[in-house]
């Protein structure tokens, strides 16, 4: 099958059908860009009552998803060349933008949705990696895994009009991305900034990268790191300004500019 494969396993494929009204996910599954093969865990539940979830031993609320229906379902998916299984749970790697950059290469990702308090410890064995989307806890894997597959679809070849839009988006270069602005130039008296109607490219280019940066710093200042302060030629001086005035703290501030 040509086009990346998305193999998810879940009790609920019906919540899938958001990904036929995703926009550029949509047109990526019309292109056949990506397939998603859903697997409805219920198939292979136990007995005539299809049964997939069971009290937790040692007693607790909840119910918690057998191992034996999760195994089968995962055994009855084809496996590509270069695979990879993605377990949904908050006790998981956070998930980050160089995530999708790095399983954007591979052929098949199987994304396994627990559901209710979670699914039998057994089953982790069938991940390679467990993914959470947030320090949060969600009644499902179900929304997960349509970050991730949405997240990983923008980023493949032919998803999107124009590719370069993944260039300066937040999280790419570890910045969060400058800001935006379209028709009208004045809306509620709020002016679109002279610079961008300028038509000056150099200067243009020049006022987002300081943006960007200094919307990292005032936002995410844990992002700043040594790295992305080289690539910004001016990043010493605009940290410096705004240690002045805002109460900001990096990682590991030794590390950075250990001069100043
Ligand atoms: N009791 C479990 C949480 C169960 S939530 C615990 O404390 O760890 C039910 C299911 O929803 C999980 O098995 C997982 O598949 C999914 N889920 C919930 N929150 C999630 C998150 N932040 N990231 C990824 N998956 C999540």
């Amino acid at each position: 099958m040509s086009g990346f494969n998305f193999d998810v396993i879940t009790l609920f494929p019906k919540a899938f059908e958001l990904i036929n009204n995703l926009g550029v996910i949509t047109k990526a599954l019309d292109k056949s860009l990506i397939n998603v093969n859903l697997h409805d865990l219920r198939e292979y539940g136990d007995g005539s009552y299809r049964q997939v979830d069971d009290k937790p031993y040692g007693g607790g609320a909840g119910m918690v998803l057998k191992p034996e229906p999760i195994y089968k379902a995962h055994e009855s998916i084809r496996k590509l060349p270069k695979s990879k299984t993605l377990l949904m749970t908050p006790q998981g790697k956070v998930l980050k933008q160089k995530d999708f950059a790095r399983w954007s290469t591979l052929d098949q990702i199987i994304i396994i949705c627990g559901q209710y308090e979670g699914f039998d410890e057994r089953i982790r064995c069938l991940a390679d990696e467990e993914i959470s989307i947030g320090d949060y806890v969600l009644s499902g894997g179900e929304i997960p895994a349509i970050s991730i597959i949405n997240g990983l679809t923008r980023l493949l070849p032919g998803t999107l009009g124009d590719p370069d839009s993944l260039v300066d988006e937040s999280h790419n270069s570890s910045l969060l991305e400058y800001p935006h602005y379209t028709r009208p130039l004045t809306f509620k008296d709020m002016q679109v900034p002279d610079i961008l109607v300028s038509g000056n490219h150099e200067e243009i280019k020049s006022w987002r990268r300081k943006k960007s940066f200094e919307r990292t710093l005032e936002r995410r200042s844990d992002l700043i790191s040594n790295e992305n302060c080289k690539k910004f030629p001016q990043s010493h001086r605009f940290i410096k300004e705004y240690k002045q005035f805002i109460n900001f703290k990096i990682g590991n501030e030794n590390e950075i500019y250990p001069d100043w």
